[in-house]
């Protein structure tokens, strides 16, 4: 915001030529109206829970007033609804971390094989109908990385092929080794993304045209957070897709080397 006020001022201020002035004066408003619009996005996308949230603890209190029986499953509900509305402002605070430079690492030796395998297990309450299907590596792998960070971007990656996918779809994970590289891919049955569309999922607020926030909400930060935390990984993060028949996301992370997760095999002596 202060920004934009900034920037205005110092079009106001420094002496242009009329043309340049126009130029900097539509490229302000261009930022204005992106602002505006990601403003009313994100507010929509905060309150669609908090309305079911409310309604649900105002049953409760209601309940327990009477001293009624209370069913577990609404209080379940209700958490489900605050982890989506704490989820979305973490998303919010990762992204503007980032853009600061402010979003920390703390890398250590990890087995991702054992990662991918927690992150399905703690997944399972949001897999409804879809049935996922992990295919796990022969031998552990093992990768120096941030674990809370790198489950961010499994997590989001398995919560779009779900998001994306219809109801009943398998989603196959697969991790296995390529190389000096630690090779994962998410493959759904989904929604796809338009060819001209792929390059800029991972930019900050990029939706694909082919999804409304009616249909599918978000807010365009779970892959532009993704790939700044895997690259700074040293690894890659990219999708092959076609519209109506699925995506594939793979991300590439360079294995630690020198290091393994088993003890070394003896070798007999000569
Ligand atoms: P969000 O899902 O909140 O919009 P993301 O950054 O995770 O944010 O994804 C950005 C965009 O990439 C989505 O809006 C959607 O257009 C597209 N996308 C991501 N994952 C998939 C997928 N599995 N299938 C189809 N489109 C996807």
């Amino acid at each position: 915001v202060l920004g934009i006020g900034v920037m205005i001022e110092d079009i106001t201020d420094r002496k242009l030529a009329d043309e340049e002035r126009g130029r900097l004066y539509r490229e302000a408003q261009e930022a204005i109206r992106v602002r505006d619009d990601f403003l009313s996005i994100a507010s929509h996308e905060l309150k669609t829970p908090l309305t079911p949230l409310s309604l649900r603890l105002a049953t409760l209190e209601r309940k327990l007033e009477r001293g009624e029986h209370v069913d577990p499953a609404t209080l379940r509900h209700a958490r489900q609804h605050l982890l989506r509305i704490t989820g979305l402002i973490n998303d919010l605070l990762d992204a503007s971390r980032i853009e600061a430079g402010r979003l920390a690492l703390h890398p250590e030796a990890t087995r991702l094989d054992s990662l991918v395998e927690h992150v399905l297990q703690a997944m399972e309450v949001h897999r409804g109908s879809h049935t996922v299907h992990f295919e796990r590596p022969h031998q552990p792998l093992l990768v120096r990385a941030d674990p809370y960070r790198l489950e961010q971007v499994i997590a989001n990656l398995v919560e779009n092929a779900f998001k994306y996918s219809p109801d009943g779809g398998t989603i196959h994970v697969e991790l296995h080794q390529r190389g000096d590289v630690a090779l994962l891919s998410v493959k759904d049955p989904g929604i796809g993304i338009p060819p001209d569309q792929q390059k800029l999922l991972f930019d900050r607020y990029f939706r694909a045209r082919n999804v409304s926030s009616r249909s599918y909400g978000g807010l365009g930060l779970g892959l532009y957070i993704s790939r700044d935390i895997v690259e700074r990984h040293g690894g890659r993060i990219w999708v092959e897709s076609e519209v109506g028949r699925g995506s594939t996301f793979y991300v590439a992370l360079p294995l630690l080397v020198g290091a393994t997760a088993e003890p070394p095999v003896e070798q007999p002596d000569r």
